[in-house]
């Protein structure tokens, strides 16, 4: 087995979203690199930390829990980005920084609870079912507003904004339809906004195959994971 060179990915994928940015005509460095660690080992991680990486995705709340812990020397930021069950909540109350796929208030409400006081408030997306997503996670778009004024009243969650998985798409990996709809709902929920707003500044959007589309229709974090690690 070839041994992958995690750092050089690194560097590549750096290079591509600064491309990407230029192209797009937005300001060099202003989307962030979330890396998506999932099933990889902490070994890969410590490279990229090295290499001054600083924030990591999980999508299997127990994987993200014990790297998250295993991993505590080097004071990484963890995000999680994966479906969330009920009894997983405490652990990643705990451990997480972020937590991109909150999709009912159910779970945000336990999240809420469960941050302790001690720790700073967890930094939450709102995860939407944008069009043509066969996905079964996300609030429906009709949904967000309500949603998202429900978890901007919970105080131990701050809402920064909005995350989507699009299926990816068969004809080029241009096509920034469902990236353009999530901007949307951002506009619209900032521009809608009752009460005093949340910061509302992320759209999680993009990912390995597409995230030069993403970068097109403003995403300001792009999470991946085959580019850097390899596949799964
Ligand atoms: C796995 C995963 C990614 C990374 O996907 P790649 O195609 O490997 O870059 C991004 N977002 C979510 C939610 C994921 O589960």
């Amino acid at each position: 087995m070839t041994e992958i060179n995690v750092v050089a990915n690194l560097n590549s994928v750096q290079q591509r979203l600064r491309k990407a940015e230029r192209d797009a005509g937005r300001v060099d460095g202003c989307v962030a690199l979330l890396a998506v660690s999932k099933t990889k080992p902490v070994s890969l991680i410590r490279q990229l930390a090295a290499a001054g990486q600083r924030a990591f995705g999980e999508n299997y709340a127990q994987e993200a829990i014990d790297k998250a812990q295993q991993l505590a020397d080097l004071q990484l930021e963890w995000h999680f980005i994966g479906p969330i069950q009920s009894n997983k909540t405490r652990g990643l109350a705990a451990h997480m920084d972020w937590v991109h796929s909150i999709d009912r208030l159910k779970i945000a409400r336990r999240l809420n609870e469960q941050r302790t006081p001690a720790q700073p408030p967890l930094q939450v997306c709102l995860q939407v079912n944008v069009s043509g997503e066969t996905n079964k996670s996300g609030v429906h778009p009709s949904q967000v507003t309500e949603l998202a004024q429900e978890v901007a009243a919970l105080p131990n969650l701050v809402l920064r904004g909005l995350m989507a998985i699009p299926d990816k798409a068969s004809s080029s990996r241009q096509e920034t339809g469902p990236f353009d709809e999530l901007r949307a709902l951002l506009e619209t929920l900032r521009r809608d906004w009752s009460g005093s707003a949340p910061p509302l500044d992320t759209l999680s959007m993009g990912m390995s195959a597409d995230l030069e589309a993403a970068v097109t229709a403003g995403s300001t974090l792009v999470r991946v994971g085959t580019d850097l690690f390899g596949a799964r």
